[in-house]
């Protein structure tokens, strides 16, 4: 069954094919398809730039686990959504390839990111996110709610350390490290552009830890924490962030002042104009 995209009105089948007019989809038909871990890693290694990286992790189907829960959901859908079509695949990285701030988190949301095929778009984290990084001139709008809605950036660029939405927000270990090689590589290709890496959440920040296991200085392990600020020996600068999620908004654990913060320090640190 198709149904009408909610901005384009061009209608698509849950979860979305590749290639057949879905906005900001990357991957065309015969985009190679992973499907375990070993074609992950070979794949990663060898795709040249962004784009050609976001093509590939679009279509991957490497976890079974989340291959199933990511397509179940885009099928069964939440009430709020029953019209719209699901995107079902995986949320490729967003924003700038050449960025001065990279953002990092955990992992997209079943009825936001799974839904919009955007990055912490169509869901409360990312309202409160987007909202942040507009007042603090990183984006061109407050509010990310589809993927044909405008929103643009010249400065970050915003990636999951898992780019498939886990049940219950919770990749396994084996899950995480399936889909490490998609982030490494991300991160080989922008980081010569790179200046501040904010992770979100503690997951975020292990991933980070990881990705940057060269550049630490020692002692290797600085434990994650909201306004937390590593200075690396490359001159780049990790800095945590609690996760924008609903939980930690509604207990007021995370306040948009405290978001604020982040971002308008992660710009300076970046060297943006303020
Ligand atoms: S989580 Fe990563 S490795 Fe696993 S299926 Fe999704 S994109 Fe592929």
């Amino acid at each position: 069954m198709t149904l009408p995209h909610p901005r384009t009105g061009v209608p698509f089948e849950s979860p979305v094919p590749a290639g057949v007019g879905w906005p900001g989809d990357p991957a065309v038909p015969e985009t190679a398809v992973a499907v375990n871990p070993r074609q992950v890693a070979k794949l990663a290694a060898t795709v040249a730039d962004i784009d050609g990286l976001d093509a590939v992790v679009s279509v991957c189907r490497a976890c079974p686990r989340l291959v199933a829960w990511r397509e179940e959901v885009a099928v069964a859908k939440r009430r709020a959504f029953a019209s719209e079509p699901y995107w079902g695949r995986p949320i490729t990285g967003w924003g700038s390839p050449r960025p001065k701030i990279l953002v990092l988190g955990l992992a997209p949301a079943a009825h936001g990111g799974n839904r919009t095929g955007r990055v912490f778009t169509g869901d409360r984290s990312g309202d409160q996110l987007f909202a942040a990084l507009y007042r603090a001139g990183l984006v061109n709008q407050p509010t990310s709610v589809d993927a044909a809605d405008g929103l643009s950036t010249n400065d970050i660029r915003i990636v999951a350390a898992v780019r498939c939405a886990p049940p219950g927000n919770a990749p396994t270990p084996d899950e995480r490290s399936t889909c490490e090689p998609w982030l490494t590589r991300e991160w080989e290709l922008i980081a010569p552009s790179v200046r501040v890496i904010v992770t979100l959440g503690g997951f975020g920040w292990q991933s980070a830890l990881r990705l940057l296991a060269d550049d630490l200085p020692a002692p290797a392990k600085p434990k994650f924490g909201h306004g937390v600020v590593v200075e690396l020996p490359s001159g780049r600068q990790l800095i945590g962030c609690y996760h924008p999620s609903q939980q930690n908004m509604f207990t007021g654990r995370l306040t948009p002042a405290m978001l604020d913060d982040v971002f308008t320090d992660a710009k300076r640190r970046a060297g943006l104009p303020g």
